[in-house]
């Protein structure tokens, strides 16, 4: 797959603002601030292609981006962030969850997760959403370039062995936008689900 060709296509408010149920989608989706629009933007190797500063609390939208007629990909808005309203967190978590458990086309779900701060609880709610569903997640454990090799064999390893217990069939990695660590373990993985 060329991920290199990636296009902007809309910024969905509402679910059924979303391009038909067809095709294949790979979301990608983590809290806010874990480093989500770094991974994609190095993924596409596109500067700007998912804004890496934005404004907590804005209208959220489900960015939308093509790779070919038939594949997106799929920024979801960054959750957790503490400033937003409790009325507002709880209707994205309701179409969060819709989106994940409904969404025909999804093959497959990237989750990001800061290295030094996994599986908070949204994130526990990601994997567990997936897993009811078995729809398939790849946990990237990003700004691994923030701790040395020893300490981050160790988050990978608490990682793995923390997220079996809510999706059994999840896979972790560590990631690094800023060194490029582990984009080959993500292409393969998105390969996969694309291509399946
Ligand atoms: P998002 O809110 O999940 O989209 O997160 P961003 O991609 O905007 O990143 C949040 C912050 O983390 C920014 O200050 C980035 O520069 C920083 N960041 C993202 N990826 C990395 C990385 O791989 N290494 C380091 N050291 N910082 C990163």
């Amino acid at each position: 797959m060329n991920y290199l060709t990636a296009k902007y296509l809309l910024g969905a408010a509402k679910l059924a603002q979303l391009p038909p149920d067809e095709g294949i989608e790979v979301a990608f989706a983590g809290r806010s601030n874990a480093g989500k629009s770094s991974a994609l933007n190095t993924l596409t190797q596109q500067k700007s292609l998912a804004r890496t500063s934005k404004t907590p609390g804005r209208t959220q939208l489900i960015n939308v981006f093509t790779l070919d007629e038939d594949r997106r990909l799929i920024d979801l808005p960054g959750y957790g962030y503490a400033k937003v309203p409790e009325a507002m967190k709880l209707q994205w978590q309701e179409e969060l969850s819709r989106y994940l458990q409904q969404r025909q086309c999804l093959r497959g779900l990237v989750l990001l997760m800061d290295i030094r701060h996994f599986l908070k609880d949204s994130d526990q709610d990601m994997l567990a959403w997936a897993a009811e569903v078995g729809l398939p997640v790849h946990c990237l454990l990003s700004k691994a370039d923030k701790l040395k090799q020893g300490a981050k064999s160790k988050a990978v390893l608490q990682c793995k062995k923390a997220v079996k217990e809510l999706h059994p069939t999840a896979t972790v990695q560590a990631f690094s936008s800023l060194k490029r660590e582990g984009l080959d373990q993500l292409y393969k993985i998105l390969d996969g689900w694309y291509e399946s």
